[in-house]
């Protein structure tokens, strides 16, 4: 259901008019989203982020930029929340479920992991997994794999990512871009092999040098539609980039169940 139809059931309710309020619930406004259930898609982080970069940590830039999506509902959830942040309310009812975690990967209970592969694998809930979630308990369990990468290191300047699957909806609306990148995750990246590469990158190192790698990459598991995209490191203000903006809002429409 469309805000405008939102604000005129409310309406009906505030003037007492069941027959308006039956009017509503049966798209009798007829606009062009009337009826249409709000999604609800649920980031995620762990409050870890330093805050000179992320005042409202990583889970709140990433849901500011999803604000603009039309009928969805945008929460954000922590670690540090009553149930780790995915009381079984909301993890039920969410459509696509955003993760980024780095620290504390080991806090997380092995009984929400299950439940949320369940969601996933059975239910076909979304999943997208963010930078250092690489190694994020419900990322590995989804992919059944150590999920390594060849290197870490923090000796990048910048990160050129370019886009390989143009046709793919979440490379919509996004062309080559760069962003300042401090960390560089290196190949070989010890997943199954994606249904999709939608982007490559090329990291740029401080003493001269590239290091290419695999940046947005798209499976099937079960269900379910999973996005892992490497870049999103916690000192660069990634999430707050207009085009991995774009990339995150294409990324909770394409992996969201089919209606
Ligand atoms: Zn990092």
């Amino acid at each position: 259901m469309s805000k405008k139809n939102w604000i005129v059931c409310g309406l009906g309710l505030l003037i007492g008019g069941a027959v308006l309020l039956s009017a509503c619930a049966t798209g009798a406004h007829a606009q062009p989203q009337a009826g249409a259930k709000k999604r609800c898609v649920v980031v995620w982080s762990e409050g870890t982020a330093p805050k000179r970069v992320y005042p409202k940590d990583i889970n709140g830039a990433v849901a500011e930029s999803l604000a603009p999506l039309k009928d969805w509902e945008v929460v954000t959830a922590s670690i540090t929340d009553p149930e780790q942040g995915l009381p079984d309310a909301l993890l039920n009812r969410a459509d696509v479920l955003i993760w980024w975690g780095h620290k504390r990967h080991d806090l997380v209970k092995d009984e929400l992991v299950a439940k949320i592969v369940k969601r996933v694998k059975e239910d076909g809930m979304g999943f997208i997994s963010l930078h250092s979630s690489h190694f994020a308990k419900p990322n590995k369990a989804l992919m059944g794999t150590a999920c390594s990468w060849g290197a870490y290191k923090g000796d990048s300047t910048t990160l050129d990512v370019t886009v390989k699957d143009p046709s793919h909806p979440i490379a919509k609306g996004i062309k080559d871009f760069t962003i300042n990148h401090s960390e560089r995750y290196s190949e070989p990246y010890a997943v199954p092999d994606p249904k999709s590469v939608v982007f490559e990158g090329v990291h740029t190192l401080k003493a001269g040098g590239k290091d290419p790698s695999r940046i947005g990459l798209c499976w099937q598991v079960g269900k379910g539609k999973f996005f892992y995209f490497q870049a999103g490191h916690e000192t660069n203000p990634v999430f707050m980039d207009k085009n991995v903006q774009q990339i995150m809002r294409n990324a909770v429409e394409w992996a969201a169940p089919v209606q």
